[in-house]
């Protein structure tokens, strides 16, 4: 069977061609994904030759994503792939993030490491690539993030025209510098996040540019990487639980569809079980979960965090995140900026740092083991969804006491470190040194 685009609604499941330009299913308005037939070798054939690669100075095989490119054969002349040589990423033990997290023992897979920062990158290079096989010129995405300074790099590299709109009044100064420094086209609309979508929709529709949204079932193929690259570098060892932070869920979804997938190809015997957290004050999936009735999700309408990559009311693609998170027996908590900001302290003091957002996963650990949800051992991967540089203005100010939230409620600095002056005298500066350090 060749790859297709299936629609996600089980009372619908629609099928059309992979080439076919959708962003949602013209029968019912569902999700999209892509479906495909099993691979001609079998699951150990497979992962000794993903081994392989690793050996090899082959561009693709250099990069996390396409060395399992027998895992996302949505492509049928891999010439058209672009690729920064994102994913390989590091997975790295937290000692303290452990302790802090109530585990004996708590390994990060850090996404951060990739070529913009941010595990967009993973998914960035398939919706790139797919744009590329199209014969399109120009891509377009809403966004003020890590998706944009994402979509700009791969866009630029493969010589598409990156077209980059962000919602008037709402930029993240740290990622936009990216996104213009990559030379992607920034416009900027009077307008709130989803009435620009509807906008983007029409313009790209009469002048045919491709869209990157999150809902873009190509860049979810290539956040499923993440998962068979963990895998492959725990030697295909199953953890018990998988940890990551929930904004328009697209990351929850790929995480999910990956396991599956490599459970039924198998590659691993059982599912990890996926824990999603959110920020308390943009917690529209957390209630979803929590509530009777979970035939619809209620949006939050002004959503508040200053882990802005999960600044999210109305996450596209709650529909797939529901079915994962209730597939792999998972969990989804809520945290508070205070418990965000505390545990990213914590990642930090760890030599590893990591952009707000990813931080939610650690203070999501804490709850969960302080619960008893979690067994303290439990073997766990939290994925660091972003890089520590990618916000440095909020690191300054909670190390100096000065960071408070949207509403101006003061964060604690718990764990501040603010630097000290001194005065230009050895005697003062030896004599602060003995005492402190
Ligand atoms: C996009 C992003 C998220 C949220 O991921 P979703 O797939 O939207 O749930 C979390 N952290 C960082 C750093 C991100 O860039
Ligand atoms: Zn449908």
């Amino acid at each position: 069977m060749p790859a297709e685009l299936a629609c996600f609604e089980e009372r619908c499941r629609a099928r059309f061609p992979i080439t076919e330009v959708l962003y949602n299913c013209p029968h019912c308005g569902g999700l999209l994904e892509a479906v495909y037939g099993k691979p001609a070798q079998s699951a150990e054939e497979l992962k000794k030759l993903w081994r392989e690669r690793r050996m090899s100075n082959a561009p693709l095989d250099q990069s996390g994503v396409w060395r399992y490119r027998e895992f996302i054969p949505f492509l049928d002349d891999l010439s058209h792939a672009v690729t920064l040589r994102e994913g390989c990423t590091p997975l790295l033990p937290g000692r303290l993030a452990a302790e802090y997290g109530g585990l004996d023992a708590l390994v990060f897979k850090h996404q951060g490491f990739n070529p913009t920062g941010s595990f967009k990158d993973n998914g960035m290079t398939c919706g790139a690539s797919q744009a590329m096989r199209l014969g399109m010129k120009r891509v377009a995405c809403v966004s003020t993030g890590n998706t944009s300074a994402s979509m700009a790099a791969y866009a630029s590299s493969a010589g598409l025209q990156p077209v980059i709109f962000i919602p008037h009044g709402n930029i993240s100064f740290g990622k936009l510098a990216q996104a213009l420094e990559y030379g992607a086209k920034t416009i900027q609309v009077d307008a709130n996040f989803d009435q620009i979508l509807a906008l983007v929709r029409e313009v790209a529709e009469r002048l045919g540019i491709y869209l990157l949204n999150s809902i873009n079932p190509f860049r979810i193929e290539g956040q499923k990487t993440i998962m068979a690259e963990m895998l492959d570098q725990r030697d295909w060892k199953v953890p018990d639980w998988v940890v990551l932070p929930g904004g328009n869920l697209g990351n929850t979804s790929a995480f999910g569809k990956g396991l599956r997938e490599l459970k039924a190809l198998g590659f691993i015997d059982r599912l990890p079980r996926l824990a999603v957290i959110q920020a308390e004050g943009s917690a529209p999936f957390y209630d979803l979960m929590h509530s009777a009735d979970r035939s619809h999700l209620t949006p939050v309408g002004h959503p508040e965090t200053l882990a802005t990559a999960i600044k999210i009311g109305d996450p596209v693609s709650w529909p797939k995140a529901l079915f994962e998170v209730t597939t792999s027996e998972g969990v989804v908590e809520k945290v508070t900026e205070q418990e965000i900001a505390d545990a990213k302290a914590v990642i930090g003091r760890c030599g590893i740092g990591c952009e707000p957002a990813s931080a939610a996963t650690l203070a999501g650990i804490r709850k969960l083991t302080a619960s008893g949800e979690m067994r303290a051992d439990s073997d766990v991967v939290a994925i660091l969804t972003g890089n520590v540089l990618k916000d440095s203005s909020y690191i300054h100010e909670y190390h100096t006491g000065v960071l408070t939230t949207g509403s101006g409620m003061p964060i604690v600095a718990s764990l501040g470190n603010p630097p000290v002056v001194l005065c230009n005298d050895s005697a003062i500066i030896a004599d602060y040194l003995r005492v402190t350090v």
